[in-house]
């Protein structure tokens, strides 16, 4: 085998030394329930509200306002079940995209198994949502629109302080989603306009199984997951203190370095597509040409398509993505893609590179000749 490099950070990302160190702990000496009123329950408690405050402080939130999860998926379910349950007496519809993650898309589709309105917007050929759309698409009766900060498959940035100042005159809640720019883009909750805020751990060097929905004091809200008292009554359930705590490293490490990171990843980016060019390998990028995440590269390849592509990556220890982790290892064609109305050669042809903090200019260098190659090896005119 040769030495395999990983481009899927999109779907997934190692943890990260310092992230491991500051959980260890935390499994074994310091084990209390942070609920407990004895001394084990309170170390617990105040390695988990310290790391609550490094979370919220990273994204300009107050520590109150964080709920913390079990990942990206609980944190957009808690959004969209438990404001649209809350305010069903105010009104039953729905707006989202349908370009966001299944998490969102199908509690969407829940909540219209239960009885509410969703209508689900489209993208332009950049997998743009567009404000006009919002404002044709929402009714008297909207409660809630939930529309993604940067979308996982093709990196987009969608154009969420626009949307939001525009609901936010008309009292409607906004949600966003996103797991996807928490740590490449800075996030300011205080000076967006935007009413709860998903993010995940294990998308930023932390572990899996952890996440945060920000909430703002005023959101009319119903829990969700029901049990205790925890999370001041937002979410039953003993926390994943160790978890947390290496969410709260994951972020310290991030903001000391976020800086540097996007420099390397648009880096990165350029010296792909610049191989590909230079040897005249027929490829299309796939997103917006400038408001895109920079970890993001979605390019197809109109000679080979997307499954030929990944397995023949693979043989030759490069791991890359169709799209979103849930979908590859199906052969449907991505949502994503499909909302993009992309011409059939280049919607099954797309392959999605995504970096993170280990990536080097030589891996990505080899990862783009190989890439070519291929395409060189199995490409036929189409
Ligand atoms: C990964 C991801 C999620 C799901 O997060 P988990 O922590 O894996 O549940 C949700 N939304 C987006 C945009 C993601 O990339």
């Amino acid at each position: 085998m040769p030495n395999r490099i990983y481009l899927d950070h999109a779907a997934t990302t190692p943890v990260h030394p310092r992230v491991w160190e500051a959980m260890q702990p935390y499994l074994t000496q310091f084990f209390g329930n942070p609920s407990s009123i004895h001394g084990f329950g309170r170390d617990s408690r105040k390695a988990m509200e310290q790391a609550r405050e490094r979370i919220a402080g990273f994204m300009g939130a107050d520590p109150a306002q964080l709920v913390f999860t079990s990942g990206g998926t609980e944190a957009d379910n808690m959004a969209l079940i438990g404001v649209a349950m809350a305010n069903r007496e105010r009104g039953k519809h729905i707006i989202t995209s349908q370009i966001e993650h299944h998490a969102v898309l199908h509690a969407c589709e829940h909540l219209e198994q239960i009885g509410f309105d969703v209508t689900y917007l489209p993208v332009d050929q950049t997998g743009m949502v567009h404000l006009e759309q919002v404002q044709e698409a929402v009714r008297p009766d909207t409660i809630l629109v939930s529309i993604m900060y940067g979308n996982n498959e093709v990196g987009t940035i969608q154009p969420i302080v626009e949307i939001g100042q525009f609901l936010q005159e008309r009292g409607i809640y906004f949600h966003t989603d996103a797991v996807q720019a928490f740590g490449v883009l800075p996030i300011d909750v205080a000076a967006l306009p935007v009413d709860l805020l998903s993010v995940s751990a294990h998308k930023i060097n932390g572990p899996k199984g952890v996440g945060a929905l920000y909430m703002k004091r005023n959101v009319n809200f119903i829990p969700y997951l029901l049990g205790g008292n925890q999370e001041r009554k937002r979410r039953g359930g003993t926390e994943n203190v160790a978890g947390i705590v290496g969410f709260g490293e994951a972020v310290k490490v991030t903001q000391e370095e976020m800086g540097e990171r996007v420099k390397k990843y648009l880096q990165l980016r350029q010296t792909m597509l610049q191989v590909w060019q230079e040897d005249s390998i027929r490829h299309q990028l796939n997103g917006h040409p400038e408001r895109f995440l920079p970890h993001i590269l979605n390019v197809s390849f109109p000679e080979v398509d997307t499954e030929t592509m990944l397995l023949n990556l693979d043989l030759v220890g490069i791991a890359a993505a169709s799209g979103s982790a849930c979908t590859s290892g199906s052969l449907e064609l991505s949502h994503v893609l499909t909302a993009m109305c992309l011409e059939q050669p280049i919607a099954e042809s797309a392959v999605r590179f995504s970096f993170g903090i280990t990536n080097t200019l030589e891996e990505v260098r080899e990862a783009a000749k190989k890439t070519g190659e291929i395409v060189k090896r199995l490409g036929r005119s189409k």
